[in-house]
């Protein structure tokens, strides 16, 4: 059985807002059992917001949550850290309503937690396993999960643009492939909606530091960290989104041009759909029963 985990000290980084382009100050301090993941506005008294999906408030190029009029924005890359080295219960504080961008990855979030070492509580550790299929479609975009024996995720994206047309990945997401091949796959971006976002007051802060931009005739910011690190930030932005169901997932997730609004809304169906799912503590199913007689071992018997 697994124990939950917290982190063995704080420990604290200085980024920009993506989004509002503001210096913000990230504080991880270690926390109680059972006390889950909640965000901890010190610019508002300390007030709390808990990363789950029914505090979800904005979807728009992020995922962002509120709770007892506080907010914070841009989650996804923290939670998908957290989730993917086992960190159940922390407190993540901030001064200002935005999880700091750092270089468009999850990467920086991972050294971070390595910094503050890892604790575990004298209390099992909950996973949310799936039993039944759960499946959601919204015009061309597709999104299900599966009972698995594993957490592990299926994405492919395509674009019309022609340095990104198809790409797809298949991956068992334990700590260290989430380390290695997910963890570093940055934020991209299209140079022409990068205009677009700013007219409308996002990525502010955004630049070739933060994001994998995308022009007409190459990637501004090579070289690529993977050939397909697009896919690859997708799996990361789908874990992080996926984290908001408040337990580690064991269910294969399978994806086709999501996006925060389209792996929000599924997590919340599958909160909603309370017989497709249990709270377990041992992630594996059980082997199955031996059947006390074989269906045809009789029948095989007598023609000997
Ligand atoms: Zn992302």
């Amino acid at each position: 059985m697994d124990s939950q985990r917290t982190l063995r000290r704080q420990v604290s980084c200085a980024g920009i807002g993506l989004h509002s382009g503001h210096k913000v100050t990230l504080t991880l301090r270690p926390a109680p059992a059972n006390s889950g993941i909640r965000f901890r506005r010190t610019d508002l008294s300390g007030l709390e917001i808990e990363a789950t999906i029914n505090n979800l408030a904005s979807i728009q190029y992020a995922t962002g949550l509120a709770q007892n009029e506080g907010s914070v924005e841009t989650v996804e890359h923290l939670l998908a850290a957290l989730v993917s080295l086992g960190i159940d219960n922390v407190v993540v504080e901030l001064n200002y309503p935005e999880v700091p961008i750092m270089d468009g990855s999850a990467a920086p979030f991972v050294y971070l937690i390595h910094e503050a070492g890892i604790r575990p509580l004298p209390v099992p550790k909950r996973f949310l396993r799936i039993i039944r299929p759960v499946e959601f479609v919204r015009g061309d975009k597709r999104i299900a999960i599966y009972p698995s024996d594993h957490f592990k995720v299926t994405y492919s994206i395509s674009y019309d643009h022609p340095l990104l047309r198809h790409q797809a990945r298949t991956m068992t997401i334990d700590e260290p492939a989430f380390i290695e091949q997910i963890a570093p796959a940055r934020t991209f971006t299209f140079l022409k909606e990068v205009e677009l976002l700013r007219q409308h007051g996002f990525a502010l802060g955004g630049s070739l530091e933060n994001a994998v931009v995308v022009g007409e005739t190459g990637v501004l910011n090579n070289p690529l960290r993977f050939e397909d690190e697009f896919v690859r930030h997708k799996i990361l932005d789908a874990i992080g989104d996926m984290a908001l169901l408040g337990f580690p997932v064991i269910g294969h997730l399978v994806a086709h041009r999501g996006g925060h609004a389209l792996h929000t809304a599924f997590a919340a169906k599958i909160m909603d759909q309370r017989d497709a799912w249990e709270l377990v503590e041992e992630p594996l199913l059980p082997a199955l029963p031996v059947p006390a007689t074989a269906p045809f071992g009789s029948r095989v018997a007598s023609r000997r």
